[in-house]
C-alpha cells in the first residue's frame, strides 16, 4: 500500500506522545512500512523511545546542531528529502505539526490533508470543519506523496513493546538562512503538559481575576492536572494564552477535564469534544456547559472548590 513517515515531535530529550498517535493514524492505513524521523541535535535518546512503539519499522536519525530547536524552516527541507520513497508524511496537529507540515507540503508541491481524525482508504480521509460542527471526507490526490497532520484528540497512542532499528540517517539538503534561532520564552510550569495531560482543570471568566486563579491551580494540583482556561479568562487577563482551550486555543482529549466558571460556548467546546468524562461546575443551572457535561455541579465555585478539595 506504500510507507509512511512520521515526524517525531520532542522537547528537552523526551518523544512527546502525539508521535504514538500518529502511529495509530498510519496503522489504520495498513501500510507496508511506518517509519519515524526523529531530527535534533543529538536524536539518540528520542530515537530510542520512538523505537518502542509497536509496528514502527525504522526509526531514522537525522543528527545535525541546526536541528537543536525544531524550526520548521529548518527541517522542512530534510523532511522532504526524506521523504522520497515515501507515500505518506504525518506530523501531529499540534502547534509544531501545524507550523511544519505545511511548509514540507508547499515543498513537494502538494496539498496537505488537515486534521486528520479517521481514515477510508490510502487517499480518503475525514476532518472536521466549522469549529468541529461538520466533518468532511477530503480526497487528496492520487499518484502524489500524502502529507497531513493527524488530530491528536481522535487517536490514541499506539502501545509500546516494538523494537524498531534505529538507523543514523544524513540528509543532503539546502538549509534556509532567513529564519534563525533567537531564543525561547516559555512558561516555567511543573503542571503536567496541557495537550497530552490525562486530566485538565480549566477556569472560565466566572473565576473573576488573575488573583482567583489560584483556586483551580490549587484543586489542578491535587488531582494532578494540568490547568486550562476559557479565551474569556485568558482576554481578561487571568493566565496566559498558552493555556486557552477551544477553536482558537488547544484542542484537548484528556479523559478527565472539569470546567469551571465556565458557560460552554461552542468556541470552548470545540477544544473538547473528544475528552472522557466532562465535569462542569457554574453557578447558573441553565448554562450550556450542563448539556454536555457528564456531571454537573450547580454551585458557586468560591464555595463548592474548597470543599471538594478538602474531600479529595
Ligand atoms: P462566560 O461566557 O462569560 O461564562 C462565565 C461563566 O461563569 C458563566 O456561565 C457564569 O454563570 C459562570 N460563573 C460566574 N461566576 C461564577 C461563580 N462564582 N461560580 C460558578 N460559576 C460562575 N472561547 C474559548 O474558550 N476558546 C476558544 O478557543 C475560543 N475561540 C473563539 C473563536 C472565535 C472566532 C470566537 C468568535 C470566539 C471564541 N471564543 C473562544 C470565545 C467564546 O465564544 C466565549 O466568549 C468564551 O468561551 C466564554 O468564556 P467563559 O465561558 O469563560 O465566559
Amino acid at each position: 500500500m506504500g510507507k509512511v513517515l512520521i515526524i517525531a515531535e520532542h522537547l528537552d530529550g523526551k518523544l512527546n506522545a502525539s508521535t504514538a498517535k500518529c502511529v495509530t493514524a498510519a496503522q489504520a492505513l495498513s501500510p507496508d512500512a511506518i517509519d519515524v524521523a526523529v531530527f535534533a541535535a543529538d536524536p539518540s535518546a528520542v530515537a530510542a523511545e520512538a523505537a518502542q512503539i509497536n509496528s514502527v519499522a525504522k526509526v531514522l536519525s537525522v543528527a545535525n546542531d541546526a536541528n537543536a530547536q525544531a524550526i520548521a524552516q529548518v527541517l522542512a527541507p530534510q523532511v522532504a528529502k526524506l521523504a522520497e520513497g515515501y507515500s505518506h508524511v504525518f506530523g501531529p496537529s499540534t502547534t509544531f505539526g501545524k507550523d511544519l507540515m505545511p511548509c514540507v507540503a508547499a515543498l513537494l508541491g502538494v496539498a496537505q490533508v488537515s486534521d486528520v481524525m479517521a481514515v477510508e482508504s490510502g487517499h480518503v480521509f475525514k476532518r472536521p470543519i466549522y469549529a468541529g460542527n461538520a466533518i468532511i471526507t477530503v480526497e487528496a490526490p492520487a499518484g502524489q506523496t500524502v502529507v497531513a497532520t493527524v488530530r491528536t484528540a481522535s487517536w490514541s497512542e499506539a502501545a509500546k513493546g516494538g523494537s524498531a532499528t534505529v538507523e543514523a540517517a544524513s540528509v543532503d539538503a539546502e538549509l534556509p538562512s532567513h529564519t534563525r534561532y533567537i531564543g525561547l520564552a516559555a512558561g516555567e510550569s511543573d503542571r503536567p503538559d496541557l495537550q497530552s495531560a490525562k486530566r485538565v482543570v480549566s477556569g472560565g471568566r466566572g473565576v473573576g481575576s488573575a488573583e482567583n486563579f489560584k483556586i483551580i491551580y490549587d484543586f489542578a494540583d491535587k488531582l494532578g492536572a494540568a490547568v486550562g482556561a476559557s479565551r474569556a479568562a485568558v482576554d481578561a487577563g487571568y493566565c496566559p494564552n498558552e493555556m486557552q482551550v477551544g477553536q482558537t486555543g488547544k484542542i484537548i482529549a484528556p479523559e478527565l477535564y472539569v470546567a469551571i466558571g465556565i458557560s460552554g460556548a461552542i468556541q470552548h467546546l470545540t477544544g473538547i469534544k473528544d475528552a472522557g468524562t466532562i465535569v462542569a461546575i457554574n453557578k447558573d443551572a441553565d448554562a450550556a456547559i450542563f448539556e454536555i457535561a457528564d456531571i454537573g455541579l450547580v454551585g458557586d465555585l468560591f464555595s463548592v472548590l474548597p470543599e471538594l478539595e478538602a474531600a479529595l
